[in-house]
């Protein structure tokens, strides 16, 4: 018989641990950009007994008995991702953001070959090129950055580049870069040089499903994302990509990269995608982008500089060195009153990139417990006072408890806690 105990009955340490997890997003917080709170449905699908189910291969096309449940389920929610994006083929079987790009590197590319991405310290992604990563070790890379006095995408030096280097890929998107990204100008210069474009949109997904920032579909080649960014899903990956791609990009999800799917993050991922169609998904989105601004605005307001000035999607990118303090030291000070961000480098930034003089933020987290613009600018002031008070204990203690009503203002998964 499976054990039928509660979690808290058959394993203390690790339901203690859950609980005090609960508590810490609940009473924090959270502005790491890339993170997001998920609805109850799709915890309760995450947590299924989809969990015991082998499925290798694709629907109606197995290598397991048993799968007309499961069948169904991925069946929904590839018809589900391609309505929410206007996709052609979807491929919902990733494990995360990560492995949805080397599978497209792995379906077309050949070790050797060169790729084209934007530079990590300017806001790329690891999968784009980092040394150590696969993406890195097999491929050459030729990274583009961003202009010095904008610290936007140049698309002329984007141009340049692949013009002199000829990449077989060129990458688009990033992780800490606030401005619209022109994909169709990306395609464009891809296929002058003879190269197919990835665009990976795993920052931006929820926000160009709610038409609140540029789609890069249908006319890009591939298309990437994670699912629990701004999409507010369970933690995972998929891949978008032009019909002439399906087979390669199957073929190289599994048996390429990957066995069994986790059919029941595919469900979570499913319910995802129904609730970001949702019109109450796009006055979220909207709602994201605003709080994005206003914080900018109120951060320039406490005497920080933003990069580029400002933002136009959910994340903003704050250089601290105008309160005297490095990125490490902002975050580590801001982490201790129950701000969660992390540092970043800025565009050409002075420090190593442990020390950094930046701190990236994010909205989606926030503005999914129901903060809006006015919270933004007392948040600002939060930071600025840690900042300023770093030395002072008691001051930064009054800043926690501040936090901490705050956050207790905007309830999240409090039931749990009970
Ligand atoms: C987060 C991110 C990924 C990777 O996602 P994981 O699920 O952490 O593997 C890929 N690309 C970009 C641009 C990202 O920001």
């Amino acid at each position: 018989m499976v054990e039928r105990r509660t979690l808290a009955e058959c394993d203390p340490a690790i339901a203690g641990l859950v609980r005090d997890e609960t508590e810490r997003q609940e009473f924090g917080l959270e502005m790491i950009p890339s993170e997001n709170f998920v609805s109850e449905a799709i915890l309760e699908a995450c947590g299924s007994v989809l969990t015991n189910k082998y499925a290798e291969g694709l629907p109606q096309k197995r290598y397991y008995g048993g799968c007309e449940c499961v069948d169904r389920v991925e069946e929904i929610a590839q018809e589900r991702a391609m309505k929410l994006f206007g996709a052609e083929f979807v491929n919902v079987q990733p494990h995360s953001g990560a492995t949805a790009n080397q599978a497209v590197f792995e379906s077309y590319l050949t070790p050797g070959d060169t790729i084209m991405g934007l530079k990590l310290d300017h806001g790329g992604h690891l999968t784009h090129g980092l040394k150590v990563n696969f993406s890195g070790k097999h491929y050459e890379v030729v990274a583009y950055g961003v202009d010095e006095n904008t610290h936007q995408i140049n698309y002329d030096e984007v141009r340049a580049l692949a013009e002199q280097h000829r990449p077989k890929l060129i990458i688009s998107g990033a992780s800490a870069y606030s401005r619209a990204i022109d994909f169709q100008k990306f395609q464009e210069i891809a296929e002058s040089v003879g190269a197919r474009h990835l665009a990976d949109i795993a920052h931006y997904a929820g926000l160009i499903a709610a038409e609140e920032y540029p789609s890069p579909l249908p006319f890009s080649d591939y298309v990437t994302t994670t699912t629990h960014k701004t999409l507010r899903g369970p933690r995972s990956g998929m891949i978008m990509a032009k019909e002439a791609y399906a087979k390669d990009i199957n073929r190289s999800v599994f048996p390429g990269l990957q066995g069994g799917p986790h059919m029941h993050t595919i469900a979570a991922k499913a319910v995802a995608f129904l609730e970001a169609a949702q019109p109450s998904f796009r006055d979220y989105a909207k709602q994201v982008i605003e709080n994005a601004r206003a914080l900018s605005a109120a951060l320039i307001e406490e005497g920080f500089s933003v990069v580029s000035g400002g933002t136009d999607s959910h994340v903003l990118l704050v250089d601290v060195r105008p309160a005297d303090i490095t990125g490490k030291e902002a975050s580590e000070v801001l982490d201790s009153i129950g701000i969660t961000a992390n540092m970043n480098t800025i565009p050409y930034d002075p420090q190593p990139p442990r020390v950094c003089s930046g701190v990236r933020f994010g909205t989606p987290a926030l503005t999914t417990r129901g903060m809006k613009a006015g919270e933004m600018k007392t948040v600002a002031r939060f930071i600025r006072e840690a900042v300023d008070h770093r030395g002072d204990q008691q001051k930064l203690t009054s800043l926690q408890n501040d936090i901490r009503s705050l956050s207790e203002q905007f309830p999240l998964y409090r039931h749990r806690l009970v």
